[in-house]
Parts: structure tokens; C-alpha cells; sequence
């Protein structure tokens, strides 16, 4: 029997809801795959942490993260603690701490659903954004100076490294080919920022050479939106920075039907440490409690971390049972429905356990 074990961490707003669902949904199907186990250990870290002991999780929260095979992370945020330090404090913290460098951003339409663009088939969007995830605009280099004076200043310096880009550029060429395709696009804004986005450019030129079955092609980054939304069946693999790739990301989802059902996953590809999977939404306080939340987000997120661990079948048969449920109409408020998370949580199981796949 093959065992995992999983540092779930459900922190804020609906990332309890949609986690506590992900874990039910992962039961049923190490309860019907049999070969596998996953040993899950809850941590209670987050906001609430964050207003008792001033951290948003202990000093040695990486070291009692690092043994684990992988961790399934929910969301951060709340309404009365900064952005910049719930966000740094917890999952920027994880993902510098352990070098995940590649954040992995699928997006396609699920049976059943539909894009918000009026002529967009589901075939015509299926995409990958691979995001630089440890340096580029959120290196976290910068200051400020001068507080409350009117000369008070403000820098945010992005950074990229040879290192850096070299290894996300391979990442993405790697995935490209391996994808039917065979389709890169490499984002960028070379026009305006011409030190560190030309950098990138010369980068990706320098690694395609490795990959000459790879057809690439480079977009600037405001011209992608638009492309994006016009001509989506002419995109495949996208290579983006940090804050590009956050902002493309977010807008891919949307147009795959909702923010509330895309994956993503924080990895570390050599290996070395745990990778973390997370759905890519907020933590959604304007329907935190309410029941509501969608929990496909979370469920084809735990199909990624299925991925990552190695276990082919499982994706296979929990991505068909998600797909049971979306076809079936079974939908939550963001998509048009009624439904509730509980809702869609049992109908997902009972798939899984009626599956024959
Ligand atoms: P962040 O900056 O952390 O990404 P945000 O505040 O920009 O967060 P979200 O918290 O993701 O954004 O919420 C954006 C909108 O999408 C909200 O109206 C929220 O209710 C909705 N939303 C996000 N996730 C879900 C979900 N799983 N189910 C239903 N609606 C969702």
C-alpha cells in the first residue's frame, strides 16, 4: 500500500469550506481505489493564528512542513489583518521557503459548463499557464523611506535572475512538449520594460533552441488579454512572470466559467521539498459561512496533487466524477445554480463510488 502524507492548511474565509470538502472527496476515493493511503494532519494556521500569536504560522512552520509528501492549501485573508501580511506571512512565506518556483495554472471548460464568451466552444480553451513563482515582480525587494513626509518614497524592484528565468523558461518548454500541440507562448512587456523583460526574451529564445519541436511565439502582455479573449483556441502553453501570469491567471478562470473551479499548484519540480496545491480564489468573505462556495476549485486541485504524487488513476477517476457532477447541472450560485458545497461535496463522492472508471 502506497502512503502519503498531507499537511492540509484550510486558513481563512471559505479555505475551511472548500478543504474539509477536498479531504471528503479524497476519502471516497482512496475508499474505492484501494493501493493508496494519505495520513492528513490539519494546521490551524491563518488569520485567526495570526491574532493570537502575531505570526501567521510558528517560526519552525517549514521545518514541520518539510517532511510531508505534499500540502493542500486553502486561502488567506481577512477583512481586518493587511493583505501583504497575511499573504507574506503564509503563502509567499511556503512558497520562497521551499523554492516552489513553478506555479502551474491549468484552465479548460468542464462538461457542462460554458465560457462567459459568446462563440467560445469547449474545445477552444484549453490552456496552461506556467507562473515564475519566487522572483520577478514579488521578490519582496524594495522600502520605503520617508514616512509621512512629503518626500516619502516607495520601491518595488522586480528581479530576475539568469538562474530564475533560465529554469522557468525549461519548465514550460518541457510542458509545451509534452502537450499535444506542442504550443508556447512566452509573455512578456519588453516594449516598456526594457531591462528585465528583454532579459526574459533573450532567455526564452536562448532555451527554445532545446526544443526545436516546440512552436513558440511572444506576446506583450496587454495585447495577451485581448488575445485571450478573442482568438482563446490559438493559445496552448503560456510562460508568464509573477505578476503577469497572477493577472492572466485570474482572467483565464473567468473565462473557463468561474474563479471558483481552477487548481493550481505551487511546485518544487526537483523535488526537494514538498509542493503545495491550492484553488486559485481568495478567500471570498462575501460568501465565507454561507454554504455556498464552490468546491470544484478545491477538487480538481486535489487532482493536481494526485498528479504530483503519482497516482494517474485517481486523477482519472476523480476528474470523470467532477465532470459527472458539472454535466449534471448540479451547479453553485457562481455558476448559475443553486446548489450548495455540501451538495456537490456528496454528489462528487457518490460519483466516485459509482464509478466504474
Ligand atoms: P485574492 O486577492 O486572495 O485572490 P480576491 O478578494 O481578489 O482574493 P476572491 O476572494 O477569490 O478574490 O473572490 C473574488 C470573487 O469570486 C468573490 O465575489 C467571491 O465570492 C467569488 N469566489 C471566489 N471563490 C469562489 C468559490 N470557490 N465559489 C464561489 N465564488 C467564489
Amino acid at each position: 500500500m502506497r502512503e502519503y502524507s498531507i499537511a492540509a492548511i484550510p486558513a481563512d474565509g471559505i479555505g475551511p469550506e472548500v478543504i474539509s470538502a477536498g479531504l471528503e472527496v479524497l476519502e471516497a476515493l482512496t475508499q474505492k481505489a484501494g493501493g493508496f493511503q494519505l495520513k492528513v494532519e490539519k494546521f490551524p494556521w491563518g488569520s485567526d493564528y495570526y491574532k493570537k500569536h502575531g505570526t501567521m504560522m510558528p517560526a519552525n512552520g517549514l521545518e514541520l512542513l518539510r517532511p510531508f509528501s505534499a500540502i493542500y492549501f486553502g486561502a488567506v485573508g481577512a477583512p481586518d489583518v493587511p493583505d501583504h501580511i497575511t499573504l507574506w506571512g503564509l503563502r509567499l512565506a511556503i512558497c520562497q521557503g521551499f523554492d516552489q518556483y513553478v506555479n502551474l495554472r491549468p484552465t479548460r471548460i468542464l462538461e457542462g459548463l460554458s465560457s462567459p464568451l459568446r462563440d467560445c466552444k469547449p474545445n477552444d480553451l484549453d490552456w496552461v499557464i506556467v507562473r515564475e513563482n519566487t522572483e520577478g515582480e514579488y521578490s519582496g525587494q524594495g522600502g520605503r523611506a520617508h514616512r509621512g513626509f512629503p518626500e516619502e518614497v516607495a520601491t518595488e524592484t522586480s528581479i530576475f535572475t539568469r538562474r530564475g528565468v533560465t529554469r522557468i523558461m525549461r519548465f514550460a518548454f518541457q510542458l509545451a512538449q509534452q502537450r499535444p500541440r506542442k504550443l508556447l507562448t512566452v509573455v512578456t512587456k519588453s516594449n516598456a520594460q526594457r531591462h528585465g523583460m528583454v532579459f526574459w526574451d533573450e532567455i526564452a529564445a536562448e532555451v527554445s533552441k532545446e526544443f526545436p519541436e516546440v512552436i513558440w511565439d511572444k506576446m506583450l502582455v496587454d495585447a495577451m488579454t485581448t488575445r485571450m479573449v478573442a482568438k482563446p483556441a490559438s493559445l496552448d502553453t503560456i510562460v508568464a512572470t509573477n505578476l503577469h501570469a497572477d493577472i492572466l491567471s485570474d482572467l483565464a478562470a473567468a473565462l473557463a466559467g468561474s474563479l471558483g473551479i481552477a487548481p493550481t499548484g505551487n511546485i518544487d519540480p526537483e523535488r526537494r521539498f514538498p509542493s503545495m496545491f491550492e484553488p486559485i480564489h481568495g478567500a471570498a468573505f462575501d460568501i465565507t459561512g454561507k454554504g455556498i462556495a464552490n468546491p470544484i476549485g478545491a477538487f480538481w486541485t486535489a487532482a493536481m496533487m494526485l498528479a504530483h504524487l503519482g497516482e494517474k488513476d485517481a486523477v482519472q477517476r476523480l476528474m470523470h466524477a467532477v465532470e459527472r457532477v458539472t454535466a449534471s447541472g448540479l451547479h453553485t450560485p457562481d455558476l448559475g445554480g443553486k446548489a450548495t458545497t455540501r451538495e456537490v461535496t456528496s454528489a462528487v463522492c457518490d460519483a466516485i463510488h459509482s464509478s466504474n472508471v
